[in-house]
């Protein structure tokens, strides 16, 4: 039996620890987001109030295509440019997208807005991005007016003073919400701009929290280095691989795609209010708008002065420290990685040499430090998903987050401690301390290892852990008797730990507490585990039960109060999913909701219990939808004109106009019995198909005009085509009162019918 014995006393290990963990702390305190600048700072300078005077106006309603809202904010937006002396143009066309969820293909009549102030001696060209459509029922003020803010407050500062050498251009997509249609358009049909584009991208996750440009175009040697220089900058190459997990996207997608260089920058935090009728000025934090355009504003002064044809085709791994960004090139990460692999190595060998821990004891520790590690990670997931199975309501509708997220988050945190703790001392005297230290430790290098080919992933373990592996190898070479001292170079190789790590547990909650919570559990673990040297005397050599029950308990007690801070009536107003369909056919009509009814409310009007409802809402045909009877309203049905029906070869050509009277923006067409070969809305082609289906959203008020090839093996009596018009205005139903205590997220209003062409 090998034993552990430390020859150091308590003291000087907690004193460690806390040196530690305080700059841990001041690592998450120092970065101070910038105060809001008023309407009388320097025209040269970003200033929110300025900014938020525009938002404040795109923001007064929603702006869902072909809504008026949407008329008037571009409006407004074209004026502005105008003002401004850019040459201000509305590039026109259709775009489509097919959902992977759904075979009805989404499609819209699009309208981006495109201003260019032309440069003095152009390289390149300079594009500010953001989207000024909304989701149905959202006023949008950060998703995307902390965009639209952002791009005409830096578009005023720029046009104020020289005219800049490159071009600058305003671009407000339209329908990124439909499947980033603007954004395609535009790459699609570019206009003639000579030279290199540079688009940096703006969005909002949320309305706070610190701008995190999270993706970065390939190269990007020259664009980190660039934005790196403008204050405020943050950015992390392993947001870009972990946002890839997310099921979000942005324009940048198509830029990207379309191989213009650019930044996608987007603030992530109060991300309950996203998507949602709560999405108002009054709520964004002028912050995080501040924040924003500093940093557009003074990586697009750079930009404008930067010959753009000689960006260079290295590739950085860029991450963000309490005094700004660090970068290096692909290779040092590379490099470091190996080092980190090489100390633990060492650090293993002289272990088992001094007769610490022997190589079997080492290897079953790490395995159990793995397995702790995933546990941590499931632990600190539990609390808040568990929470939102209890009560619905805690939740936004949108993605499942919680107004008040704080005491979640800590749930989340003090799980994972308490499942490390926990197996820790629980196997600590099979495996020996320095056993269980150095095995951690192996499982960091090997994760990061792993890594390596994703840009970035390894990064944060190899910062974490590498300096913490050579603290312990210089404690190593310290002579037993000087055990201060090797506590001293054990922390010291901590403290870049602490900076690091302590911040990434935070960070991690940007992505929410649903996807957050497991990560932070992960960065926990590596944190626990290197700092294992240093806590291991604190920690009893036996007596796990404690640990069990004394976390248990605070994981229980910080739900309690995130579920009392959260409760019904102490938040903004608690969220509901409600859309009514009405069959013209059938002369019926139910309510339905997504999921399980949210409160009492929605409970009354949703009686039975989820299942998919096809011929009510053709485009989410596998969605389970909770669902009850409802008043029939007198809503006229979308009228079909057919305007020929001809034979061609083995099938027919149908050519009709579908139009709403009741003035419906979308309208929808599925075919049964008869497989599309080819079809198009408006002109525009749409991806044939069996199945085939579509919804388009138009401004137009005659409807549009949809070309069919119909290939017709069947009798002609079996072909059928079901359409739809969808509205959002709940209160055309009899007798539908909303409560003033919930907010009704993505409402429509859907009439159905068939006809037999
Ligand atoms: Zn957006």
């Amino acid at each position: 039996m090998l034993r552990y014995a430390p020859s150091m006393d308590r003291l000087p290990n907690a004193l460690g620890l806390l040196v530690v963990l305080l700059v841990g702390l001041g690592a998450v305190i120092v970065p101070d987001p910038p105060a809001p600048l008023g309407t009388d700072a320097p025209l040269g300078e970003f200033s929110a109030a300025r900014a938020a005077e525009h938002i404040d106006v795109v923001a007064a309603e929603p702006r869902p295509l072909a809504s008026p809202g949407h008329t008037a904010a571009r409006e407004y937006l074209v004026g502005t440019l105008d003002d401004l002396g850019w040459d201000t143009t509305v590039q026109e066309g259709i775009g489509w997208f097919s959902p992977t969820d759904s075979p009805t293909r989404r499609g819209a009549a699009l309208s981006n807005i495109v201003a260019t102030l032309p440069g003095a001696d152009p390289t390149g060209t300079v594009v500010l991005a953001a989207h000024y459509d909304t989701v149905t029922a959202s006023p949008g003020a950060s998703d995307d007016g902390i965009g639209i803010g952002t791009v005409l407050e830096t578009a005023r500062a720029l046009s104020d003073g020289e005219r800049p050498r490159n071009n600058v251009v305003v671009l407000l997509t339209d329908g990124e919400e439909r499947g980033l249609l603007g954004a395609r358009l535009f790459t699609a049909e570019t206009p003639p701009f000579p030279g290199p584009m540079v688009v940096l991208n703006h969005e909002a996750r949320g309305n706070a929290g610190m701008p995190l440009t999270f993706r970065i175009s390939s190269p990007n040697a020259d664009l980190v280095r660039i934005l790196s220089q403008a204050p405020g900058a943050l950015a992390d190459s392993f947001t870009q691989t972990a946002f890839e997990a997310l099921p979000n996207d942005t324009d940048f997608r198509r830029f990207d795609e379309a191989g213009l260089h650019g930044y996608d920058t987007a603030i992530a935090g109060g991300s309950a209010y996203y998507h949602t009728p709560l999405d108002t000025p009054d709520r964004l934090s002028r912050s995080s708008l501040q924040q924003m355009g500093d940093v557009a504003l003074a990586t697009a002064r750079t930009l404008t002065v930067t010959d753009l044809t000689a960006l260079d085709a290295g590739t950085d791994v860029v991450t963000t420290t309490p005094w700004g960004l660090l970068h290096y090139p692909r290779w040092v990460e590379v490099a470091l990685t190996l080092a980190l692999a090489a100390a633990v190595a060492a650090l293993a060998v002289i272990r088992v040499r001094r007769r610490d821990a022997s190589a079997g004891r080492i290897a079953g520790a790490a395995g159990v430090a793995l397995f702790a590690a995933v546990a941590a990670g499931g632990a600190a997931f539990l609390p808040w998903w568990l929470s939102r199975r209890a009560v619905p309501g805690l939740g936004s509708v949108p993605i499942g987050e919680p107004y008040r997220p704080g005491f979640y988050q800590l749930a989340a945190v003090v799980a994972a401690a308490a499942v490390l703790t926990t197996v820790y001392v629980a196997v600590r005297r099979r495996f020996g301390a320095p056993a269980f230290a150095v095995g951690a430790l192996m499982v960091v290098a090997v994760v990061a290892l792993a890594g390596l080919p994703f840009l970035g992933v390894a990064t944060p373990l190899v910062l974490i852990a590498l300096p913490a592996a050579l603290g312990v190898l210089v404690a190593e070479a310290i002579p037993q008797r000087r055990s201060r001292w090797r506590i001293v170079a054990m922390a010291a190789g901590l403290v870049p730990a602490a900076l690091v790590a302590v911040p990434a547990v935070l960070a991690s909650f940007d992505a929410g507490v649903t996807f957050g919570a497991p990560l932070a559990g992960a960065f926990v673990a590596v944190l626990f585990a290197v700092l294992l040297p240093l806590t291991a005397p604190l920690l009893p050599r036996e007596g796990a039960a404690p640990f069990a029950v004394v976390g248990a308990f605070a994981v229980v007690a910080c739900t309690l109060l995130g579920g009392y801070t959260n409760r019904d009536g102490a938040t903004a107003p608690r969220q509901e999913e409600l859309f009514y369909s009405l069959d013209a056919d059938r002369g019926d009509a139910v309510w339905a909701s997504p999921g399980r009814p949210r409160s009492d409310w929605s409970a009354e009007l949703l009686t039975e219990s989820p299942t998919p409802l096809p011929d009510r809402f053709p485009w989410r045909p596998g969605t389970s939808l909770a669902h009850g009877p409802a008043p029939v309203a007198s809503l006229e049905p979308p009228r079909v004109e057919m305007l020929s029906d001809i034979e061609s070869d083995g099938g027919r050509m149908v050519q009709l106009r579908l139009s709403s009277p009741r003035g419906a923006p979308t309208l929808g067409l599925w075919v049964d019995g008869a497989t599309v070969r080819a079809a198009t809305v408006d002109g525009s082609p749409v991806d044939p198909g069996a199945n085939f289906g579509f919804v388009f959203t138009t401004a137009s008020t005659d409807g549009i005009e949809v070309r069919l090839d119909l290939d017709t093996t069947g009798p002609a009596e079996d072909v059928e085509v079901r359409v739809a018009d969808v509205t959002s205005n709940l209160s055309v139903v009899p007798g539908y009162t909303p409560p003033e205590d919930k907010v009704v997220v993505g409402p429509a209003v859907v009439v159905t019918r068939s006809v037999h062409p």
